[in-house]
């Protein structure tokens, strides 16, 4: 299912792929944008843009290494949503999945701060619009802390 952008946006169209990585108690990876870029301060899940020829799975093991040093493998990545968010100056589209098992330690390589939080705290936390009804999917599905 892809979702629609409305006729009446004269923007760009930008594609992410985004990633909640959740570990074995059923806590989740969220990661706070550096400043110097836009949402700077908010709290998102990690992703990035979808690069020409790549699927989002590929893009999401490709950020999560260089952004997080870890790998997840392509089939431990299962689809959660396709999130769509107008901003002010592009609407997102965002397939976003969730993942169980990676390789490697999270590092972060871009100074950004990381937390491992239960669901029910990251709808708490100030995020990034877009990934505001995601929290709330995850908070419904994964256990309490
Ligand atoms: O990380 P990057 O700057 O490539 O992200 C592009 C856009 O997608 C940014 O505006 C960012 O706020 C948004 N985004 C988002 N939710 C995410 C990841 C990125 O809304 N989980």
């Amino acid at each position: 299912m892809t979702p629609q952008v409305s006729k009446k946006f004269k923007g760009p169209v930008v594609w992410v792929a985004a990633c909640a990585l959740i570990d074995a108690d059923g806590r989740v990876l969220v990661t706070q944008r550096p400043k110097g870029k836009d949402h700077a301060g908010l709290w998102e899940f990690p992703g990035g843009k979808i690069e020409p020829g790549e699927s989002p799975e590929q893009t999401l093991v490709r950020e999560l290494y260089e952004e997080l040093s870890v790998e997840p493998c392509l089939d431990c990545l299962e689809p959660l949503t396709f999130a769509s968010h107008a901003y002010l100056d592009f609407h997102l589209i965002m397939p976003t999945y969730v993942c169980r098992q990676w390789d490697g330690f999270v590092r972060p390589t871009e100074g950004q701060a990381t937390k491992w939080a239960w669901a029910e705290d990251i709808v708490r936390l100030p995020l990034v619009p877009a990934d505001v009804p995601l929290a709330q999917q995850l908070a419904a599905r994964l256990p309490k802390g």
